[in-house]
Formats: structure tokens, C-alpha cells, sequence
């Protein structure tokens, strides 16, 4: 992470700095030199990296991608057509009553286990 000192009332940026501590020495010399050793409304900022710059671009694509795909599908007529099917109505059943029998088959060995 980089580091560089804002000054809110002069609008103004100092060069960026590999550590804190020298954006704070930034700060405490423009204080010094253009508000009298006052305190005006300034910051400390956080500059990313490139590598971080790019990592967090990426994940925002990414983040804004599912939320894309998932407003897509909601759309999609192709799956509104494929979940209205008969066909695909009749296999969820199937898949369900599967899962039922497998429960109670659980169930029933477990309790003659006990
Ligand atoms: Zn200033």
C-alpha cells in the first residue's frame, strides 16, 4: 500500500509515499508551511497498487457479473419454458419422491440399529 496526504482546504495531493510515516511527515510540513502549524481538515489516504488496483476492478466485474447472470436467469424465457414442461414438472417429482425414499430407508435403518 502507498500513502499520500490530502488537504482538503488547499485541494491539494502530496506525492504518493511508500509509508505511512513519511505521508505523515508530508502532512506536518504543509501544516507547518501554508496553515501556521494548524490543523486544517486533511487526511492520510490509502493509494492502491497496481496489483491491488487490479485485483479489486476484478472482483467488482466479477461481483457485478453473478449479479448479471442471476437478474439474466430470472429473464430467461428459455428456463420459465423448461420449468412450465410437463416432462420437467414429472422428473422434479420423481426427484423428490427419490429423496423421500432415501430418507425414510435412513430412517428406518436407523432405528433397527438402535
Ligand atoms: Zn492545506
Amino acid at each position: 500500500m502507498r500513502y499520500a496526504h490530502y488537504c482538503e482546504s488547499c485541494d491539494g495531493r502530496s506525492p504518493v509515499r511508500y509509508t505511512r510515516h513519511d505521508a505523515k511527515q508530508d502532512r506536518a510540513d504543509h501544516r507547518h508551511q501554508h496553515h501556521g502549524d494548524l490543523r486544517p481538515a486533511d487526511r492520510i489516504e490509502e493509494v492502491p497498487g497496481f496489483l491491488s488496483a487490479t485485483a479489486g476492478a476484478l472482483a467488482a466485474d466479477a461481483r457485478r457479473a453473478a449479479r448479471e447472470g442471476v437478474r439474466a436467469a430470472g429473464r430467461s424465457s428459455l428456463i420459465s419454458r423448461i420449468l412450465g414442461e410437463t416432462s420437467m414438472k414429472q422428473a422434479l417429482r420423481l426427484l423428490l419422491g427419490g429423496v423421500g425414499v432415501i430418507v425414510v430407508i435412513e430412517f428406518v435403518t436407523r432405528c433397527a440399529r438402535h
